[in-house]
């Protein structure tokens, strides 16, 4: 299939984007990666009048770091730069995890973070694990800059908190708070294909090996990333042992309404997030005591 018809503008800068998404709005989509869009104009499933090529804007690329701030990554970073870069992975580790499993090496060459998380696929690795780390997005228009917490920014089925004249600029994640670790694990059909179920878990502990935090995010079991922490919070003070993270990891499959698709019943879904809840958490856990 090809495309309807669309008039192409290549952004020169960051205000040229914005502006020209001030005055096209809805009926311009920006060009990222395109690894989501360009498909879905194939097959006529997006139609936009207007494309902005934002790929030239090279200061909304790259990984930042400012000590006890946490890591800032522009928009425009793709997946490739982020799974090459150490030391992102040592300062997000979930990433680690997590970016090999989403397609090819092909389309992480091309795919963006911020095209990711603005996309937001529900069944995606990302939006949970921005929820897990709870990663706040900066968003702009030519009228200013506004943070959103993932927690909110997630508005449902591939549906963001991004409006008509606005664009994400760039994601920031927080320190890891010391004594953590975390996990990312998932369930697909093949490997590189969408997450029937995914789960995201990242554990600190005290200073007695208590868990302190715990935060729980999975992907393809909802509308949009679903945030579980609430589920397991009676692990908070506990010892993270077999027997407690078991009976935590139980109560996952009631707390998640997935709606099963042609390769997963509903229920399927449900066991292999109280699956995954476990053994992600068990690996954090352990990832702990290896880094201690
Ligand atoms: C065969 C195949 C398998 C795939 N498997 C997976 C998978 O397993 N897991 C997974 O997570 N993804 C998967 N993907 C999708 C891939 O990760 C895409 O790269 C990603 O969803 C979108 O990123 P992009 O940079 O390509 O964005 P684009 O396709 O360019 O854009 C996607 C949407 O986001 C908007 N957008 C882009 N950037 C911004 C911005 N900065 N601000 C506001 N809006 C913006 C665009 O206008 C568009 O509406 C797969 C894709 C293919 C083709």
């Amino acid at each position: 299939m090809k495309p309807a018809p669309f008039k192409y503008v290549a952004a020169s800068s960051l205000d040229h984007a914005l502006s020209l998404k001030a005055e096209y709005g809805d009926e311009a989509r920006f060009l990222a990666g395109g690894q989501s869009l360009i498909p879905a104009m194939n097959f006529r499933l997006a139609r936009p009048a207007v494309l902005i090529d934002i790929n030239g804007l090279a200061d909304c690329a790259g990984v930042h770091r400012a000590a006890g701030k946490g890591v800032s990554v522009g928009a425009l970073t793709r997946y490739r730069a982020l799974e090459n870069d150490r030391d992102f992975l040592n300062a997000c580790p979930l990433f680690a995890d997590a970016l090999p499993h989403i397609a090819h090496p092909q389309i992480r060459n091309r795919g963006t973070i911020g095209g990711n998380l603005s996309h937001a696929d529900p069944a995606s690795e990302l939006p949970a694990v921005a929820t897990a780390m709870q990663a706040l997005m900066r968003i702009r228009s030519v009228s200013g800059e506004r943070e959103v917490a993932a927690s909110e920014f997630f508005a449902g089925l591939l549906t963001t908190d991004i409006a008509a004249d606005e664009m994400l600029v760039e994601i920031s994640f927080p320190e890891a708070a010391p004594r953590s670790a975390s996990c990312f694990m998932e369930v697909a059909r093949r490997r590189g294909d969408f997450a029937l179920c995914g789960v995201a878990a990242v554990v600190t502990l005290d200073d007695d090996g208590r868990c302190a935090n715990l935060r729980l995010a999975l992907c393809g079991v909802g509308e949009t990333p679903v945030d579980a922490s609430e589920a397991c919070a009676a692990l908070i003070g506990q010892f993270l042992t077999d027997k407690a993270i078991g009976a935590a990891a139980a109560a996952v499959p009631s707390a998640i309404e997935p709606s099963g698709n042609v390769h997963a019943t509903p229920d399927y879904q449900r066991h292999i997030a109280g699956v995954l809840t476990r053994r992600a958490i068990t690996t954090a856990h352990h990832r702990i005591g290896h880094a201690a």
